[in-house]
């Protein structure tokens, strides 16, 4: 969060649009809602603080007795971004969220360096390994 500021702020320097800003620190920081949509689904609880706790500390753990070393993120894919993407070559709106995302997620695949469980890279496939593919097995 404090990096996604600090790029708003370089931003807002080389913009002077404080709409633009505004809609990429939102992108950049509110991306991550899809965690807590995660602990919803899962744990049926809508406690932001046991939230946090769990997707810092628990989740991974509970993925790996599960036998899954992906976590399906629904922001967190390419589908998203190439909606966004496509989206922004015909709506200048959309310009600061593609801006937003990509420096989200680059952020967050240096942090994810170090994880067992990664955040799915794409719904299809999350759903093709874990889904279909188990029912397969
Ligand atoms: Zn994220």
């Amino acid at each position: 969060m404090i990096l996604s500021v600090i790029a708003a702020i370089i931003l807002y320097v080389i913009k002077r649009d404080p709409l633009f800003v505004i809609l990429f620190l939102l992108v950049a920081i509110f991306i991550d809602i899809d965690h807590y949509l995660l602990y919803i689904f899962r744990k049926n609880n809508l406690n932001l603080f046991k939230a946090y706790y769990y997707c810092r500390n628990d989740v991974d753990k509970e993925f790996i007795k599960e036998g899954k070393n992906r976590i399906l993120c629904v922001f967190h894919n390419i589908e998203v971004f190439l909606v966004l993407l496509v989206l922004s070559f015909f709506i200048s709106f959309f310009v600061p969220i593609v801006i937003g995302y990509v420096f989200h997620s680059i952020i967050d695949i240096i942090d994810e360096r170090q994880r067992k469980v990664k955040k799915s890279w794409s719904i299809f496939y999350y759903y093709r390994k874990h889904i279909f593919d188990a029912k397969k097995a």
